[in-house]
């Protein structure tokens, strides 16, 4: 076993339900030494951190948070794959005494596992305060298991906590084998029975414990049946006919699938093992979190007050993110002007001033944003209102074939779709998860709103606040459409089943909040600054080459040529006149270099490439140059509007009203404004997002499926409007 090359390193994984204080004794033991990352091949969040104490290099784990180990979600299937196949030395499941018997269902079937466990009983504080105590001897003996009580919020008991583990780590004896769970007469003679004939037939090349792979054949574990195949191949197919009759014989008995039966059999034990360990006082407190749940989940008042939080969580994510948004803006542009100072002009400086600066400076200035967004997250996380919210919203989210947890990521999808679909983990079922991420991108995000501005206001000046509102409503009703289409088609089947939990309210920890924030704020800077980072190179080089264009007049001739014809005028001027000349100088040069930046614009890479796919928009009524725009639109929404700007402007860039007189002046029509805005609303996401989908599914397959789907959806969308508004006679 590769765990004992380090004599004295010990590996201790963290089991539990959510909300039972994993992570803060998982925070609490690590500090700062922690490391996350993903499961291999899954999106679930892995943390792992060592620390060295009482003379031992721990290597922590927390794994994810689960009610069971029944496979039916990813979190389980992880949970249980780490403890069945890497066998840490410890596992130590946290439970939360405050609620002990919904806990002990994932105890019991770890007790059933191969594993030295050992209990927490954390939220000791809250068991304590609702009258309830719990009789830890009796519970460590019935289970026969060690318990210790913790206050993971207080660190108290963590460091015994550590030490029971570290002597269970290390004693010899061979892991207990009695006081599991006791199924009936007739399912522990199944089990019994097969376990014979598995023992007879196939030696001992099983992958797991004897016992417990017969239970898991009854319960037709699908993981657990395929492993076995892997690893005895054609010898499986008589265990699996055995187990076969054993089932049906089970099914007649109970008349119920067995799995179900052996279920409940184990809350029968835990009932058992409740009714001996806990006595609740007689004046129990009064559950001050079921009152305020009275309020917050009615329907009536509970409705406004969360939007009212929604709200707010807006509010101050765009209003108070502005503040430091400037300053990194002002720093960004105080850089570049430096280094436009002092560099020589280069084809380097080219790219680090417009490209890799632009680029990345465009992205960066978000960070306030995403860090004021994920804060506010995590508050309604750590202290249970997300839960609520979720509760709150079921019955709407129905419509679309999901549940209302599903609304906190579509929620985020205003803001931003990276970490939307980032949000989309807590998420129990993988068809939810995809299904949610899949839809997500048809939540207008914020990137995209300069661009309704822009074009709103230039053709539908007065009526512009309404085509806006039109447009994410749109969205908003094409994303139920897609929820209720792929429900009923690609993402069919039985949910896995699911209980909305409402966890206690708790004051949340500022340490747990800041490492929440942290922690996903840091993976959206690592990813997105690095894909920018290459977008930004790409576009740059394919508007700066090729170099050497041939423009259809010599600019410097000309930009000369006012020089000294203004110089005439110079001469017999007054100071006024002076002034008045030098503006007029000044725009007449202006407007000629950005007559060369547009051309320059046309004949690069990026113009060629326009005029190649322009015969694909036409029919929705965009030119090449809103073509190139939804191009570059792919690296950031942002970048649309100002390829916009480089392209069409033809006045002087300062006047407040420029780009919008060159559009008035332009082919554009409000019609084919609009074609253009329903498909910047509607197209594939940008870079971020589309490498944010691929990691959180996991699957280049749905990712490459988004990008068909939204850019088909897209096309469809701007080609009834532009050519319908046609034949209606619009303009
Ligand atoms: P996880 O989902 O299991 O990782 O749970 P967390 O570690 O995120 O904890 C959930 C909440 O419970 C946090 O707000 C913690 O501050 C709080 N918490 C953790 N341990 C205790 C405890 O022993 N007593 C009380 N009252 N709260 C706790
Ligand atoms: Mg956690």
């Amino acid at each position: 076993m590769p765990k004992l090359m380090h004599k004295k390193s010990i590996t201790i994984a963290l089991a539990g339900n959510p909300n039972s204080g994993k992570t803060t004794i998982f925070n609490n033991i690590t500090g700062t030494r922690q490391k996350v990352g993903n499961w291999p091949g899954v999106t679930v969040e892995k943390k792992e951190g060592s620390v060295s104490k009482f003379g031992h290099d721990l290597k922590i784990i927390d794994l994810p948070g689960t009610y069971s180990l029944t496979p039916f979600s990813i979190e389980e299937i992880v949970a249980r794959d780490f403890v069945l196949e890497e066998s840490p030395d410890v596992v130590i499941d946290i439970i939360d005494a405050s609620n002990l018997e919904r806990s002990l269902y994932l105890a019991t079937q770890l007790r059933e596992l191969d594993c030295k466990v050992l209990f927490a009983l954390n939220m000791a504080d809250l068991a304590t305060s609702r009258g309830t105590k719990i009789d830890a001897d009796k519970l460590s003996e019935l289970l026969d298991v060690p318990v210790v009580f913790t206050i993971g919020n207080k660190n108290t008991g963590i460091d015994s906590l550590l030490k029971v583990a570290i002597k269970l780590a290390g004693s010899k004896s061979k892991i207990s084998q009695k006081r599991k769970v006791k199924y009936s007469n007739d399912i522990e003679n199944s089990i019994s029975k097969l376990q014979g004939f598995i023992e007879e037939r196939i030696e001992q090349n099983l992958p797991y414990n004897i016992r417990w792979t017969a239970i898991k054949l009854l319960e037709n574990d699908k993981i657990v049946r395929e492993r076995i195949r892997q690893k005895i191949g054609n010898k499986s197919l008589e265990i699996f006919r055995e187990v076969e009759t054993h089932r049906k014989h089970l099914l007649d008995r109970f008349d119920d699938d067995p799995e179900i039966v052996m279920t409940d059999e184990r809350y029968g034990f835990i009932a058992g093992i409740i009714k001996e360990v806990v006595t609740k006082s007689t004046k129990r407190r009064i559950d001050t979190s079921r009152n305020v749940d009275l309020v917050l989940t009615n329907r009536f008042v509970g409705f406004p007050i969360f939007i009212l939080f929604i709200w707010i969580m807006f509010q101050t994510t765009f209003v108070v993110g502005s503040y430091p948004m400037e300053w990194i803006d002002s720093g960004v542009n105080w850089l570049s002007a430096i280094l436009e100072l002092f560099l020589p002009d280069s084809l380097f400086k080219d790219l680090l001033l417009n490209g890799i600066i632009a680029g990345v400076g465009s992205v960066i200035i978000f960070l306030p944003n995403i860090l004021i967004l994920f804060l506010f997250i995590a508050i309604f996380e750590d202290t249970g209102y997300m839960a609520r919210a979720a509760f709150l919203m079921d019955k709407i989210m129905h419509l679309i074939g999901l549940h209302g947890k599903s609304f906190i990521p579509m929620l985020m999808g205003f803001g931003c779709s990276v970490p939307a679909i980032m949000a989309t983990r807590t998420l129990e079922s993988n068809k939810d998860r995809i299904l949610t991420i899949l839809i997500t991108p048809f939540m207008s995000c914020s990137a995209k709103l300069p661009i309704y501005i822009l074009l709103a206001g230039t053709f539908f000046s007065a009526r512009a606040g309404t085509v806006i509102f039109l447009i994410y409503i749109t969205g908003i009703i094409l994303s139920i459409i897609t929820g209720r289409l792929f429900r009923s088609t690609l993402f069919k089947g039985a949910d896995a089943p699911f209980v909305m939990e409402l966890p206690p309210y708790r004051v949340p920890m500022i340490k747990s909040l800041i490492i929440h924030m942290w922690d996903r704020s840091k993976m959206f800077l690592k990813k997105m600054g690095g894909i920018i980072l290459v977008g930004s190179v790409i576009v740059w080089m394919l508007t700066a080459f090729p170099r050497n264009i041939n423009y259809s007049m010599d600019y410097n001739k000309e930009i000369n040529k006012i020089n000294t014809s203004f110089m005439d005028k110079y001469s017999n001027a007054d100071d006024y006149e002076k002034k008045q000349i030098e503006k007029q100088k000044n725009a007449a040069i202006t407007k000629l270099k950005l007559a060369e930046k547009a051309e320059k614009a046309e004949k690069s890479f990026m113009g060629s490439i326009g005029k190649t796919i322009a015969p694909v928009f036409a029919p929705i009524g965009i030119d090449w140059r809103g073509s190139v725009a939804l191009l570059t639109g792919f690296v950031a929404k942002e970048i649309v509007v100002s390829t916009l700007g480089i392209l069409y402007t033809a006045e002087e860039a300062d006047e407040p009203d420029a780009l919008k007189n060159t559009l008035l002046a332009s082919e554009m029509t409000s019609l084919s404004a609009l074609s253009l805005m329903i498909f910047v609303l509607l197209y594939l996401p940008c870079v971020a997002t589309i490498a944010t989908i691929r990691r959180e599914t996991g699957s280049l397959k749905w990712t490459l499926f988004s990008i068909v789907y939204n850019t088909s959806i897209a096309w469809a969308a701007a080609f009834c409007i532009y050519q319908g508004g046609k034949i209606l006679g619009l303009t």
